[in-house]
């Protein structure tokens, strides 16, 4: 079977890889299509994720669909043939933080494409996949196996706004407008926040935000003057902010811009050691600040919701590419003029 793997910076091969036996427990799926992440990027353009290097060849993708195709011995309720979303999670099951429901802590998590853990854990960007049976979540057979694919970043927004608390009739910043960005600001609105406020650098995305994903208003951080400035009246204007850029000006710009007592949310990843916190202003103002950091069962949540069309993910699906050519549409999605989220159709034929 083939594989998009990466060997370090600038340096990914469509090559063959090695299958393996399953486990009792295991399933072997074949990918149908896999969306390609920041963290991708990230690996290709830069051989690592934050401090993580890759330090053996990284078969590369966590977002991924696909057909069952084997059931391990003691599986049950899992057949062949069935479409399935893929959870890229596969967390211990038995430490601390899984026993207390907070599996995304969980300290021994393998997850998919990820050089995190040495050996790495081989991702989702190969034609064959084997998994644990919780991660595969069964879904009807009129499913659309692209837009399922999108299952795991829009778990990603409804943790984040899991994590920001009730949102219903609250005013909601969201700072970043690219793929994970959107589907926060979407599963903001879909909380019931009254008021969804998206900024981004690239006006291409905020149109985006705008007309399809649930903002009721964008801000061009790059162009206009000003930026966020008429949102610091009073002392700040919104109840919730989610910093989903990873940019450090913008994590710096939401001091000035929440209310007393409101909550910050961190979704996005920043360079280490260059965070911006006034502690002094949220020491005073009683402001909650917060991670988020991938998902837990707001997996499934996002499944049910894409399944049965509550929420629409099209808007974010720029394009798909065979697998073979996944160097171009890792060159490619880096353009965020163009592109919000490319995919790669892994096995030619699922839909
Ligand atoms: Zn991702
Ligand atoms: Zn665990």
């Amino acid at each position: 079977m083939l594989a998009a793997v990466c060997h370090g910076a600038k340096d990914v091969r469509v090559e063959p890889r090695a299958e393996h036996a399953l486990a009792p427990d295991e399933v072997r799926v074949a990918v149908a299509f896999g969306g390609i992440c920041g963290s991708d990027l990230h690996y290709y353009h830069r051989g690592a994720v934050g401090d993580f290097f890759v330090r053996e060849p990284l078969t590369l993708g966590h977002e991924v669909s696909g057909v069952v195709v084997e059931v391990g011995s003691g599986v049950k309720g899992i057949e062949t043939g069935i479409k399935a979303a893929l959870d890229p999670a596969r967390p211990c099951l038995t430490c601390h933080y899984c026993r207390a429901g907070r599996a995304n802590l969980c300290t021994n998590m393998q997850f998919l494409g990820s050089a995190g853990r040495f050996p790495h854990v081989q991702g989702g960007f190969a034609q064959h996949l084997v998994l644990r049976q919780d991660q595969i979540v069964p879904v009807p057979k009129d499913t659309d196996l692209l837009r399922l694919s999108v299952a795991e970043p829009l778990s990603v927004g409804l943790h984040a706004v899991n994590r920001a608390g009730p949102l219903l009739g609250k005013r909601v910043l969201v700072t970043g407008s690219g793929p994970i960005g959107l589907l926060t600001a979407r599963a903001a609105r879909f909380a019931g926040a009254a008021e969804v406020v998206s900024t981004d650098v690239e006006d291409a995305a905020l149109t985006v935000a705008k007309t399809q994903m649930g903002a009721t208003r964008t801000v061009n951080v790059a162009r206009e003057a000003g930026g966020l400035a008429e949102f610091e009246v009073d002392g700040g204007y919104f109840d919730v902010a989610l910093e989903v850029s990873g940019a450090a000006v913008a994590l710096a710009s939401l001091f000035k811009v929440i209310r007393r007592g409101g909550r910050i949310v961190q979704v996005g990843m920043l360079p280490p050691g260059t965070a911006p916190v006034p502690v002094n202003v949220l020491q005073t103002r009683e402001i909650e600040f917060v991670g988020a950091f991938r998902a837990n069962d707001e997996f499934r949540r996002a499944v049910e919701l894409i399944v049965s069309e509550a929420i629409d993910v099209a808007p974010i699906l720029s394009g798909t590419y065979p697998l073979a050519d996944a160097v171009a549409a890792l060159e490619r999605a880096g353009d965020r003029s163009k592109v919000v989220k490319l995919h790669l159709a892994i096995n030619e034929g699922y839909r």
